[in-house]
């Protein structure tokens, strides 16, 4: 099903699998944080309405239908942009059948077997490869592809994970609340420990191909920061957080959320640009056009970092902004 002609009215109906797949809502009658970017929604006030298709805040009073929200999420004001997004986004979309759909919610499923299948499928796609990240790294992370639905498929833990098409831009989260990828590395518990977190998994590889000693965690999505602040208090990692998202509106908002949300819970954190300034919007886009400048980004950021890093150790919560 192709929505390429589909009318603004059949557009809007999307926004409960948008809400779903992009900010891992999962049960739309809970309240959940506001999307307004000026409002720092503490208790979840915003709740998704069926009638009228949009989502509104109890508190701030906004209410979004999916252009507004794809246009926060995007940087996009132009009402023509945001609806191309959304075709974009939706290109080859497959809606999910309802009933099936909360059968997946209530046992979380084991994906193991469809990752197994996926792995041994790995190189019928040269996709990552074109975006410059290496075999070993595929390897290491048990990456695969599906052949049916054509998309790279990212194993987060077993009953969740991300997937990429290769013909399109589209993006696919599996049901059920999206878990913070490459977490473990949270609990090699250091205070002299600083973790790297992109906005996409394929940014946190593209990182480890240009330092294979990095130590990256990516979210996912903007949408789930919160997810990452649960899995820092969870893990009671006590080390350094630099913050490496996209540099687009919602990359920086996002941003700017995480850092307010990690100095409440006592965790240093610092905001750095890898790929700006080199008209790349993202990591991955660098270590495409110019990997040895996304290298010298990387040195000359932990040059700048390590004196910084030793200052830190006695102070809490602190925000900082290296741009
Ligand atoms: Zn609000």
């Amino acid at each position: 099903m192709s929505l390429v002609d589909s009318s603004v009215n059949d557009l809007k109906l999307l926004l409960p699998d948008y809400l779903e797949k992009y900010h891992n809502i999962n049960n739309l009658k809970h309240f959940f944080h506001c999307f307004n970017p000026e409002h720092i929604d503490r208790h979840p006030s915003m709740r998704y309405f069926e009638k009228g298709k949009v989502c509104k805040c109890f508190s701030c009073g906004v209410s979004y239908d999916i252009f507004d929200l794809v246009g926060i999420d995007y940087g996009l004001t132009s009402f023509k942009d945001k609806v191309s997004k959304v075709k974009e986004l939706y290109l080859n979309y497959v809606p999910i059948v309802n009933e099936k759909k909360e059968q997946v919610y209530e046992k979380h499923h084991d994906y193991s077997k469809y990752y197994k299948k996926c792995y041994s499928n790995r190189y019928k796609s040269d996709y990552l490869l074109n975006r410059g990240i290496s075999k070993e790294l595929i390897e290491k992370y048990h990456i695969g592809y599906d052949e049916r639905y054509k998309q790279i498929v990212i194993p987060i833990n077993k009953n969740c994970y991300f997937a990429r098409s290769v013909i399109s831009n589209f993006k696919y989260k599996n049901p059920g609340r999206s878990d913070i990828w490459n977490k473990e590395l949270l609990y090699e518990n250091n205070i002299n420990n600083h973790i790297y977190v992109t906005e996409g998994i394929i940014d946190s590889l593209s990182l480890e191909m240009v330092d294979p000693n990095i130590k990256t965690i990516s979210i996912n999505g903007t949408g789930n920061i919160y997810s990452l602040v649960e899995a820092i208090k969870e893990s009671n990692y006590n080390g350094i957080i630099i913050i490496a998202f996209d540099e687009d509106y919602g990359g920086i908002t996002a941003s700017k959320k995480l850092k307010e949300e990690l100095a409440k819970i006592n965790i240093n954190s610092f905001s750095v640009s890898l790929s700006s300034s080199n008209e790349c919007n993202d990591i991955n886009d660098l270590l495409i056009h110019d990997k040895s400048k996304l290298e010298n980004n990387l040195k000359s950021l932990e040059q700048m970092l390590s004196p910084l890093i030793n200052n830190l150790n006695n102070k809490k919560g602190e925000e900082f902004c290296l741009e």
